[in-house]
């Protein structure tokens, strides 16, 4: 995560009124006010990938919550704070409940719908004035100053801003962070990592709305009044249009987005009708052009494209020593760990897994092989919970878990990696590997935000770190795990496996695109894992690593198993030589 000399840029925001005019100081305001909601939106889409529309329409929920208490009933603005902070916590929660978990287009378009509604709710009600809204919002007051004018109020939004942007990235710099980074690979991986997906969107769903809605409880008490039109859904586009442009994956990305865009339909707004000699909302177009051009020459915002000019930092490259994790306890030797009975899958009509059973025992390593498409990926699905199985039952460690969610496996202590490696190729190897360590922390939200979790994260980075050095990556510990080569990217899913402290481990072809030496390391790290009673189920091609490593070997074919035992009579068995070497003598 990026840290700007934070001191220096809060004296220079602290000096500016002092030195600017009255109209920059109300821009800079409104820089302010967008950016808090922009800040929210880089956490719910740039970090969580949720994208939302309808951010607009918490702003009004702030701003017409207080309005409204402070104008009728003469309430506080500070209690009317906090007032607007439940009920947009209440809103955005059931809100939510009821949309994320509508994938794809869905959550979008369910954004889009809400921003209408509430938009429209604001200007229907006749309590809240209608479509003329409500005036005569009182000026908050701060330790008896009273914030009057936009020079008084500039510092508190600018405050806030601070405040928001330490506190967001803070949380990014902690589990909680990179359990909602991990959603951004879609929810399989984190789940697998024992991540609670659908509360990790909910928790980016409401902090987005607070900030919003915060924005909002601002933007009543600087204009002293409110009516619907700045929480119309054009408002919630072009918030997301300010984060997209700043940098969707950067907290000061919100800040460059806000002001880009403020100071450019400013700019627009005053220039245009005097270049063409006629008035009328020209600059909507030409914003909209520029819009298109920024994002097709930087994809990914314009923070990056800034922060590649600036002078390589020195950038931390250690990793402190901690306490060594608790562990859990060992299952007895040779006790089994995972029973499948009688397991099906079935896709449609496709009869992916047919009746299949097997056992693994701790301290025992079972190969499962059989030529594509046999049905060994979608196996591991059902045992994992990634995706259920149809029918049968699955014990782990003596319970059902053939109808468990994935996390709830995770936490008995099963961990897997996959045949199509789910890393997050922009973090550091360090983290991707921390994230498999979410269920050996318990810090949430608040300590993260607040820098009290300081001493948990450390032992998770360690244990991070130490599984890292395990599987032999430590000279990549701090690349971008996407920068390694497809085989050490499957080396870098076993470490994350393994710093969740498993007793069964699932390993989907982890050898393959390995170099012979990398494959023989691999081979010794297993063994020695196996040896210290850890129970291993693996798919793997290569028959020279399976023939050397695998204790039981399972034979698959059209989903179903053909045959089991001790690799050498695996061998000689006539059915697998006919199915998997295709009858070749
Ligand atoms: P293996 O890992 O042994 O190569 P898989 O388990 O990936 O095989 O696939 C087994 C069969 O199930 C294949 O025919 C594959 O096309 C099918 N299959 C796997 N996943 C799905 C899915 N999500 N939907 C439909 N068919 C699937
Ligand atoms: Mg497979």
């Amino acid at each position: 995560m990026c840290r700007l000399p934070l001191p220096a840029l809060a004296a220079l925001l602290a000096v500016a009124p002092l030195l600017l005019p009255e109209f920059t100081i109300t821009l800079l305001n409104y820089i302010g006010l967008y950016a808090i909601v922009a800040v929210g939106l880089v956490l719910l889409t740039g970090v969580a990938g949720l994208t939302s529309f309808g951010q607009a329409a918490f702003v009004g929920i702030g701003a017409y919550t207080t309005a409204w208490l402070t104008t009728t009933w003469g309430w506080s603005p500070w209690l009317t704070l906090l007032v607007g902070l439940a009920l947009t916590a209440m809103i955005a929660f059931f809100l939510g409940f009821i949309t994320l978990r509508m994938g794809g287009h869905y959550l979008p378009l369910g954004t889009i719908a809400w921003g209408i509604s509430l938009y429209f709710l604001f200007g229907n009600l006749e309590f809240l004035g209608g479509h003329t809204g409500i005036s005569g919002v009182p000026p908050v007051t701060l330790f008896g100053w009273e914030l009057k004018s936009g020079r008084d109020f500039y510092y508190l939004i600018w405050l806030v801003v601070l405040l928001a942007i330490a506190a967001i990235s803070n949380l990014l710099d902690s589990r909680v962070g990179r359990s909602l980074r991990a959603l951004k690979g879609g929810t399989v991986m984190a789940e697998a990592m024992g991540v609670n997906t659908p509360h990790a969107k909910i928790v980016a769903f409401l902090i987005a709305a607070l900030l919003a809605s915060v924005s909002g409880w601002l933007y009543a008490h600087l204009q002293r009044f409110v009516n619907p039109t700045p929480f119309a859904l054009t408002q919630g586009i072009e918030y997301l249009f300010m984060a997209v442009v700043g940098g969707i994956g950067h907290v000061w990305g919100a800040v460059l987005g806000a002001g880009l865009i403020t100071l450019l339909k400013q700019w627009l707004q005053d220039w245009l009708p005097q270049l063409l000699g006629q008035s009328g909302n020209f600059e909507m177009i030409v914003f909209g052009i520029a819009m298109v051009l920024i994002l097709q020459r930087a994809r990914d915002g314009l923070w990056p494209v800034i922060l590649k000019q600036l002078p390589a930092r020195h950038e931390k490259r250690q990793v402190a020593t901690a306490e060594i994790l608790p562990k859990r306890p060992l299952a007895a030797a040779n006790s089994v760990l995972l029973e499948v009975h009688e397991v099906s899958k079935n896709f449609g009509g496709l009869v992916a897994n047919n009746r299949l059973s097997l056992r693994v025992a701790a301290g025992e390593v079972m190969a499962l092989i059989g030529p594509n498409g046999a049905g060994k990926s979608t196996l591991f699905n059902c045992i994992s919970g990634v995706a259920p199985a149809t029918d049968g039952e699955i014990r782990f460690i003596g319970e059902r878990i053939e109808r468990m969610p994935s996390r709830d496996i995770a936490r008995r202590g099963m961990s897997r990696t996959f045949q199509h490696v789910r890393l997050l190729g922009q973090m550091s190897v360090l983290e991707n590997v921390a994230i498999g360590a979410h269920l050996r922390g318990t810090q949430g939200v608040l300590p993260a935000a607040l820098r009290l979790d300081r001493a948990e994260e450390r032992g998770l980075l360690a244990e991070a770190a130490r599984q890292i050095e395990r599987v032999g990556l430590g000279e990549h510990m701090f690349d971008a795990a996407g920068s390694l080569a497809l085989g050490k990217q499957r080396i870098v899913e076993i470490a994350r496996a393994l710093c969740s402290d498993p007793c069964l481990l699932l390993l989907d072809e982890p050898a393959a695109g390995l170099r012979y030496r990398e494959k023989q390391d691999l081979a010794e790290l297993l063994g020695k894992l196996r040896n210290e009673g850890m129970g291993i189920l693996l798919v793997e091609h290569d028959m020279d690593f399976v023939m050397g490593l695998a204790d039981r070997v399972v034979v698959m074919e059209f989903g179903e198993k053909i045959a089991e035992g001790v690799p050498e009579s695996v061998q000689r068995d006539p059915r697998v030589l006919e199915a998997y070497l295709g009858g070749v003598d």
